[in-house]
């Protein structure tokens, strides 16, 4: 039987993770990884990459978890294993504190993460203007370092990479018979999705390696994620802004916060800006879509629109879109009549 031929339009997080998850998932595949940006180019680079979820208010609460936790078990394996070094996947211990009581002191995900539970007194004391907090066990999945790792274990899975902008889906027909589109921001052209728009955040990439704890003030603003070689300082949150020119207010904006959570980083040198554009929607769009034009047909299946919590979520999303990839997979290999698509 000849492979079904797929094209994944994308390379960062969700396209090279999904390529893999196919390659792994389900037999008789050949896959190709088509994107006009590579690692260190993407979003993905850019992302400190702490797996907290943030809430997609289209997205039903069970169907986050669900993805959190395929996506925790999945990166805990990781960081268990010789690889991790390597894909630079590691746990992370730390808090997140309140100005004020949350509404929620016990969210969705706190019996996913490691350890959960509200901080003591004692603990409180490192920050004094903060009156509640929650301690956890999370992990870290550095894009810089997991990007490239995907990419090798797609190579090595047999999947083909080919640098290529797309302006128009149609273009990958004939030569292939499904694509999964991964593309993010880019879905707002490819897929005519005005519903998706960019979320600009500004980090700032440190060295202050006496930093082990993560510290996350509670409205997700302001943090400090130590990793394997520096640690991220964010953040910032514009909606609407394509800019992807670091500005140096906003710089020592986040400066200033860290420090007033985390004082000892006056004292931190080598400091990197960075700016990435979240792929920001209501909910990810995880979907099948029949293109039919002048009598041809071409299957897609969406896969983008994560916004804030991409790296939280993408291996349960990936798992999913694999899901919907196979059912096209098993209507192209079914007798001709009984074919549903
Ligand atoms: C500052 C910042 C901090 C973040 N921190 C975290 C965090 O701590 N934890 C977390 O879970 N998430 C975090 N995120 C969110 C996370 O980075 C994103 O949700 C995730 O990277 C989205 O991945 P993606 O693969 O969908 O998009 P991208 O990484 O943007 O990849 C899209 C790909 O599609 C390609 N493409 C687009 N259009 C076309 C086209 N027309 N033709 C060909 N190729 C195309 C691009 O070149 C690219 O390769 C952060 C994001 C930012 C910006």
């Amino acid at each position: 039987m000849d492979p079904v031929r797929v094209a994944v339009v994308g390379a960062g997080v969700m396209g090279l993770s999904t390529a893999l998850c196919i390659s792994e998932l389900v037999p008789g595949c050949s896959i190709t990884v088509i994107s006009d940006k590579f690692t260190p180019e993407t979003t993905s680079d850019v992302a400190a990459g702490i797996l907290i979820p943030h809430v997609y208010p289209d997205t039903p609460i069970h169907k986050q978890k669900q993805w959190f936790r395929e996506t925790f078990d999945h990166l805990s394996a990781i960081a268990n294993s010789a690889e991790a070094g390597e894909a630079a996947v590691h746990l992370v211990s730390g808090w997140q504190v309140f100005q004020s009581i949350p509404t929620e002191q016990v969210p969705f995900w706190a019996d996913v993460v490691l350890g959960f539970r509200t901080m003591t007194e004692a603990e409180l004391k490192k920050f004094p203007h903060h009156v509640f907090g929650q301690a956890f066990t999370t992990l870290k999945c550095e894009g810089s370092a997991y990007l490239p790792w995907l990419e090798k274990r797609v190579k090595e899975r047999g999947g083909m990479i080919l640098t290529r902008r797309i302006e128009d889906l149609w273009e990958l027909h004939p030569s292939f018979d499904i694509v999964v589109n991964c593309s993010g921001l880019g879905s707002r052209q490819l897929a005519g999705d005005l519903e998706i728009f960019p979320v600009r955040g500004q980090l700032l990439k440190v060295q202050a390696p006496w930093v082990k704890h993560f510290i996350r003030d509670g409205s997700g603003l302001t943090y400090i994620y130590p990793g394997a070689s520096n640690v991220t300082l964010g953040g910032s949150r514009q909606k609407g802004d394509w800019n992807l020119s670091p500005d140096a207010e906003i710089s020592r904006d986040i400066l200033s916060r860290c420090c007033a959570l985390e004082p000892s980083l006056h004292g931190a040198w080598d400091i990197k800006e960075t700016v990435g554009l979240r792929p920001y929607r209501a909910g990810v769009r995880l979907q099948k879509e029949l293109l039919a034009r002048d009598g041809r047909r071409l299957p897609v299946v969406h896969h983008y629109g994560h916004g804030s919590g991409g790296f939280s979520m993408h291996w349960g999303t990936a798992l999913e879109a694999t899901r919907l990839l196979k059912e096209y997979v098993q209507a192209l290999r079914a007798p001709a009549p009984k074919s549903k698509m």
